[in-house]
């Protein structure tokens, strides 16, 4: 028999990536979607942790089921943290991605490849049917980029580079961004945490 769990997202892009990693479990993967019920959580912790293990926990208490979220978002040094846990509504409510990476780009326009650092983070928390949690991270070190580059994946992925492949997350495509992204890294662990507890 399979086990359902639940991905707390509505993001499908977001869905399809955490899909993929964790393919081979053999879960009955659901998310959000499959339970219209559940109302649109807010995420007003203060760190990628806290907001990941509230939507997680959420979720969980709703669907009774084994539930995973993930919180994520992109550290940039030289704008003291930002758009950090703020990253989804960085350019207002209404905004897309594009507007999203222009606000970005314009906060930076100027700063030298030196000071351009960032990172990407995306914290997993796993909340099983008792209620009891893991929470684990993975993070991505890259580059500002001074202009978008590149079609695949969302969010950052066109102004995030990689320097030790020379490409954004968005011309590296989707099958390699999800071999060695932030999510990657924390989807490893979380698989790790599936793995000796629920399997
Ligand atoms: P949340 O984790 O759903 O709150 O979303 C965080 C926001 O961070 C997303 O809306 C994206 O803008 C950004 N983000 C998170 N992960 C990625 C990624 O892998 N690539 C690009 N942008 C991302």
């Amino acid at each position: 028999m399979t086990t359902d769990l639940v991905v707390a997202t509505r993001n499908k892009k977001k869905l399809a990536e955490i899909k993929d990693l964790l393919a081979g479990l053999h879960f009955n993967v659901l998310s959000t979607d499959d339970f219209p019920h559940i109302p649109e959580i807010e995420e007003d912790g203060e760190t990628f942790e806290e907001n990941a293990l509230k939507k997680a926990s959420e979720v969980a208490k709703i669907t009774k089921k084994l539930t995973i979220a993930d919180d994520s978002g992109l550290v940039i040094d030289h704008l003291d943290g930002k758009p950090g846990i703020h990253s989804a509504r960085f350019a207002g409510e209404n905004a897309n991605d594009e507007d999203k990476n222009k606000k970005v780009l314009t906060l930076m326009k100027g700063v030298t490849m030196e000071k351009r650092t960032a990172r990407f983070v995306c914290a997993v928390a796993i909340v099983n049917l008792k209620g009891e949690n893991s929470i684990v991270k993975g993070i991505r070190e890259g580059i500002i980029t001074t202009e978008p580059k590149g079609t695949e994946g969302f969010g950052y992925d066109p102004i995030f580079l990689i320097p030790e492949y020379g490409k954004t997350y968005a011309e590296l495509g989707v099958e390699m961004k999800n071999r060695i992204s932030h999510r990657a890294k924390a989807l490893d662990k979380t698989k790790k945490v599936l793995i000796s507890s629920f399997l």
